[in-house]
């Protein structure tokens, strides 16, 4: 066996098992020694019966007196009672519904029990104690060989009714066994120079750790080593393309000028100034590499458009990547109508739409990409709301072979600092910062159970106005499957935290849509719209809402990223709690978009401090970038929204409110690479950055 083995072939994983690790992504041993624990339960604090405190997480090691099952009367419970003696004395224990324990545990047996004393009527007892047989016991105390109790100990995230117990009696052999197998890739003077531990160790500390410090250097060792891979990708692809090439489009004032004029409003300061930075790299004989960030409304499409007009107006191609095929199409209709005075030819390129012949701008989904689409005079590419678009894809995209295309990618979701130089290096940014002039601020307020009747009444009176309302719930259905997450977008991913909630109190789209179209408004059109309709139908249904023929639309978190219905103003979103603060602004984001009034109400049954914690931070707050250091503080870079989206790995993403790791593992990536460009005298190193970059796609 070694750590390629596939899983199936490991002694004591039945099939069963077999098929829940892999429904967390593990298929071979290396992934189980890479699932890392979240947390340790600290046992490790082994005492003499007589001192036990209740309440207090202990370790004891003793005998097993007698034990047996009882049933308790009131209930059908089966109550697993046993006496365990040391030389100081002896305690009662109790586990609850666990009667195989007569199986296990016997009268005679050694065992360290791990947990907290509990009084209970007057009596004291260990309370579902964590168990361990002891194999050797001379009435001194030992840690050897303990991996449940006595020490601390690993808890994993328990995703797919994986247990802790279960992953440590299976991790602990195979770590023994292979763990000289796993070689260090971090170069020794790297390694040494930033104090990190080796690798060996640090794998048998992440999970057996001796003490705290040690768990925590492992944890460290182990992001470090993300953040390193990652900085060196994003270094190398920028070395990579210093040597590019890129056509260089010339700035056409008069085109410029000509294309402002056609405009129904004036741009914003930051959008003049955004496109101008965006039109002078354009100029360069080096390909752009710009991202352009700016809140949700705030207008970047025109500024794209106009870069895109100077390109095709010096007779060469662009390619506009949409995350969506509904955005897709939403763009091809927005560009097409801000440059409809200027002749030129654009195409729309989705799963189900082609377009035949040559186009000078070409807009569409990832099938851009798939379909092997080659332009013959590609200059630009534009990426709306994408994670990292790579020099190699670029390169694939054109025909001509000594050039690559300029790129500019647009997001609304506002990236902490940390978070972007790590992700995009030194990518230039141009910002947005305002939004259009005569936008009125959103109203946002948290309505309690009890004012649910008031706000259905506002909706009526909304659409009585004309006006349209969106309804986010965070769930498709509301039985029990976990599949569905709460992110249509994101749908293949189930989120650590979604697995163990009870989704009990979760709306669902489909039951409310029910209760709102026959119930509560009756008399109004209502829609629905979630990430499993077919595309054509989720089409119909937003260019229904879109010509005003449905009042309110009930929908999962599709409408996300990029919807533009000026009509709509107010939006409810139900389940706020579950969703990201930067989720939430970008939900928001989606009303607020014309000159009238607008709303954002927010329903949660969460009494957590957190959650209104946060709400309040959205009310409080209106601008993105803010809300996302907020999010980022509040609940933890784990749970910040869009992780998944940057493709960047848990523990590095746990790791990049550590400042100093982040800077640190930076500058690390710099020192080898200046050593070595190639990484010729670290085979290994390359080895591990080939298959980090296939496992976190940034190509
Ligand atoms: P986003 O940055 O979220 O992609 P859009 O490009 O979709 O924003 O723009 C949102 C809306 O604002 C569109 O309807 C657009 O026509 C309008 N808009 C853009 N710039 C301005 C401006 N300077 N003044 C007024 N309206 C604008
Ligand atoms: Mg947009």
């Amino acid at each position: 066996m070694n750590l390629s083995t596939p899983i199936e072939e490991i002694p004591r994983i039945g099939p069963q098992y077999q098929k829940k690790l892999k429904k967390l992504g593990i298929k071979r041993v290396r992934g189980l020694l890479f699932h890392f624990p979240h947390r340790y339960e600290d046992f490790s604090n082994i005492v003499p019966i007589s001192k036990i405190k209740i309440n207090e997480s202990c370790s004891i090691q003793g005998k097993i007196l007698e034990i047996k099952n009882t049933r308790t009367w009131k209930k059908r419970m089966i109550l697993t009672q046993a006496i365990v003696e040391d030389n100081s004395g002896a305690i009662k224990v109790i586990w609850f519904n666990q009667p195989y324990l007569i199986n296990v545990l016997k009268g005679g047996d050694f065992v360290c029990l791990a947990g907290k004393m509990a009084l209970r009527q007057g009596e004291t007892y260990l309370s579902s104690p964590a168990y361990e047989k002891l194999t050797t016991y001379n009435l001194q105390p030992t840690t050897n060989n303990l991996i449940h109790t006595g020490r601390l100990v690993p808890v994993y995230p328990e995703t797919e009714g994986l247990s802790s117990r279960w992953l440590r009696f299976i991790l602990k052999p195979l770590l023994i066994k292979l763990k000289k197998e796993i070689l260090e890739s971090i170069p020794e003077k790297i390694r040494i120079k930033y104090q990190l531990l080796p690798i060996q160790k640090a794998i048998w500390q992440v999970h057996f750790p001796d003490s705290r410090k040690l768990a925590k250097a492992a944890k460290e060792r182990f992001a470090f080593e993300e953040l390193f891979n990652l900085s060196l990708s994003v270094l190398r692809e920028r070395q990579r393309l210093r040597k590019e090439r890129a056509i260089a489009i010339p700035l056409d004032l008069g085109l410029v000028k000509d294309f402002l004029k056609s405009l129904p409003f004036e741009l914003t300061e930051s959008q003049k100034k955004s496109a101008w930075q965006i039109l002078k790299d354009l100029e360069k004989p080096r390909p752009m590499n710009r991202l352009l960030e700016g809140d949700v409304g705030s207008g970047k499409t025109v500024v794209a458009a106009m870069a895109a007009l100077n390109v095709v107006k010096a007779g060469y191609q662009v390619a506009f990547m949409a995350p969506t095929e509904i955005l897709a199409k939403q763009h091809f209709k927005t560009i097409n109508e801000l440059l409809k005075k200027f002749d030129i030819k654009i195409g729309l390129l989705t799963g189900d739409e082609k377009t035949e012949g040559e186009v000078d701008i070409l807009i569409g989904t990832h099938a851009l990409i798939q379909d092997q689409v080659k332009f013959r005079k590609l200059a630009l590419v534009i990426v709306d709301e994408q994670h990292r678009f790579g020099v190699e894809q670029r390169a694939k995209l054109c025909q001509q072979k000594n050039f690559i295309p300029h790129l500019l990618s647009m997001t609304a979701t506002p990236i902490p600092r940390t978070l972007s130089l790590t992700i995009y290096g030194d990518l230039d940014l141009s910002l947005i910062t305002e939004l259009p002039k005569g936008r009125k601020k959103i109203i946002t307020k948290v309505i309690p159970p009890e004012k649910r009747e008031g706000a259905y009444q506002f909706i009526r009176k909304q659409v009585k106005d004309g006006r349209q309302v969106f309804v986010i719930c965070p769930r498709i259905e509301s039985t029990n499957d976990k599949r569905q997450t709460t992110n249509d977008n994101k749908s293949s991913v189930v989120s650590r935290k979604s697995a163990v909630i009870s989704w009990a109190e979760v709306k669902a789209v489909k039951d409310e849509y029910q209760k709102l179209s026959k119930e509560v408004f009756p008399d109004l059109k209502i829609g629905m719209l979630h990430g499993r309709m077919k595309t054509e139908e989720k089409e119909k249904i937003m260019r229904k809402f879109k010509q005003g023929k449905i009042d309110v639309l009930v929908s999962t978190s599709v409408v996300e990223v990029g919807i533009d219905v000026p009509n709509a103003t107010l939006m409810m979103i139900e389940g706020a709690e579950r969703f990201g603060l930067a989720q939430l602004h970008q939900f928001r984001g989606r009303v607020g978009r014309s000159k009238y009034q607008s709303f954002c109400f927010l329903f949660t049954d969460s009494p957590a401090k957190k959650t209104h914690q946060r709400l309040k931070a959205l009310i409080t707050s209106e601008n993105g970038f803010e809300l996302a250091e907020k999010d980022l503080e509040i609940r933890g870079p784990g749970d910040f929204s869009g992780s998944r989206q940057w493709g960047i790995p848990d523990i590095a993403m746990a790791s990049l409110k550590d400042m100093f790791l982040v800077q640190n593992s930076r500058q690390a990536a710099k020192e080898i690479l200046e050593e070595d460009p190639e990484l010729k005298k670290y085979p290994l190193l390359k080895a591990k950055l080939e298959e980090f970059q296939q496992r976190v796609h940034l190509e």
